[in-house]
């Protein structure tokens, strides 16, 4: 992989991880991308860039100035317009891709999910649930839940959100990972009655899934939407043996 300059599309603790990973690699550059939505974000080791592309041209036209050889897309599930630049820019500039992406989340004995294909329908699951809901939906999509006077929402969310907010609501900033145990106290504390939460996948934000196991608690799961079509892994190994093995490619 000798000078190989890699663009990892970041946003998540993956991404991090494997900027970690590719800067410890004398033989590889890494370049972590940011969309810039964080006031604080955590930067990952090695170079950083922030702030989006200008769509699939200009994502094109970044990696052909800046002379990416290989692009990891390993943004969030939810981060679609994203990933589906990335293949169009990707192919424009004829550069490989691959997508990391965390495994979805699967339903075990005692879970009481409801899936659900967009936030819209969450809204519609979510209300005949009881009283007190607790969004963990990060900060964007909130709005779907602006108009719902009827309920009261506990909203958790790094950073304060910039839009539209239930009015009855309490805000509680926080960045995870949370443990099972820290879960538990919160949704008890609040009186918590049903949880709404994105398919993210992953270990790092899943205790509140166990949690509500625990407390036998029904959670609103809403579906990733469809992202790419770009191959894909789950895990950090395969997606640098897939490097690896693109590098050989295009050093030929
Ligand atoms: P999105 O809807 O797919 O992307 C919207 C626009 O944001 C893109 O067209 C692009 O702007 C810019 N953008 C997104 N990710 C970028 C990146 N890594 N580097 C540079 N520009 C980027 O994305 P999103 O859902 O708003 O998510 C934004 C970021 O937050 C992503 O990095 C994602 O990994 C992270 N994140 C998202 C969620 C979520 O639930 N959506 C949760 C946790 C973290 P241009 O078209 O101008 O290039």
């Amino acid at each position: 992989m000798n000078g190989c300059r890699v663009l990892v599309l970041g946003g998540t603790a993956e991404a991090f991880a494997l900027a970690v990973r590719l800067h410890a690699d004398p033989n590889v550059v890494a370049i972590s991308s940011l969309a810039g939505r964080l006031a604080r974000p955590r930067l990952p080791p090695g170079e950083v860039r922030i702030g989006g592309f200008g769509g699939a041209d200009g994502l094109a036209a970044y990696l052909r100035e800046e002379r990416i050889d290989a692009t990891i897309d390993a943004t969030h599930p939810f981060a679609a317009t994203i990933s589906r630049n990335a293949v169009r820019a990707c192919a424009r500039a004829d550069i490989p891709l691959l997508v990391l992406e965390r495994p979805r989340w699967e339903e075990v004995a005692g879970d009481r999910w409801e899936r659900v294909p967009d936030m819209a329908s969450a809204v519609h699951a979510a209300r005949a649930l009881g009283p007190r809901i607790f969004l963990t939906i990060g900060r964007t999509e909130l709005a779907a839940f602006a108009g719902v006077d009827d309920r009261w929402f506990l909203v958790r969310a790094i950073e304060p959100p910039a839009g539209p907010l239930p009015p009855q609501h309490e805000l509680l900033l926080a960045r995870g990972p949370f443990t099972v145990a820290a879960e538990i106290a919160t949704m008890r504390a609040h009186a918590i009655d049903a949880i709404v939460a994105k398919d993210s996948g992953g270990a790092a934000t899943a205790a509140k899934l166990v949690a509500a196991r625990a407390l036998g608690l029904p959670v609103v799961i809403v579906d990733r939407p469809f992202r790419s079509g770009a191959a894909s892994v789950n895990d950090l190994d395969a997606a640098l043996a897939w490097l690896r093995a693109a590098s050989v490619r295009f050093r030929t």
